[in-house]
């Protein structure tokens, strides 16, 4: 049997997010934060241009012949990634990242929480996260077990 992830079309959408975000993990002390963390510990924070990449997966609906109405995934991306992490300090304007350590592995995985409660159930494929050109993070949630 295929493994589901390999059924259906798949749909890509990207965006870009800027926001602004200090690494600090508060179980290290500030010396171990910066030997973790580098520049991105600067206390006093710094910005990235995020650009996300969302893929949906699905059978291509035989009326819209899509796999997922674009207008409406453009809005789930707007309310699960735009509207709470655009512009903002993560780690103080976002409850999220509160106690969570604002990496952009944390930032993907966020997005998919946020993005996956919206889109129908199992449609979510994969979030891709560019911090830099270098740095890129890929999320496609937690491993399904074969059933
Ligand atoms: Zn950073």
């Amino acid at each position: 049997k295929q493994p589901q992830s390999e059924i259906g079309t798949r749909l890509c959408r990207s965006g870009l997010l800027a926001a602004e975000h200090s690494n600090e993990s508060k179980s290290l002390s500030d010396e171990e934060n910066l030997k973790l963390f580098g520049k991105c510990n600067n206390p006093n924070g710094h910005g990235h241009n995020y650009k996300v990449v969302v893929t949906v997966r699905g059978e291509i609906d035989p009326t819209s012949g899509m796999v997922i109405n674009l207008t409406d995934l453009k809005a789930y991306m707007q309310e699960a990634i735009m509207e709470p992490l655009d512009h903002k300090n993560l780690d103080k304007d976002v409850p999220y990242f509160a106690d969570v350590v604002s990496t952009t592995e944390n930032v993907a995985v966020y997005i998919w929480e946020n993005l996956q409660k919206r889109l129908p159930a199992g449609a979510l494929y994969k979030v891709k996260v560019y911090e830099t050109d270098q740095n890129i993070v890929v999320y496609k949630g937690e491993e399904t077990t074969s059933e």
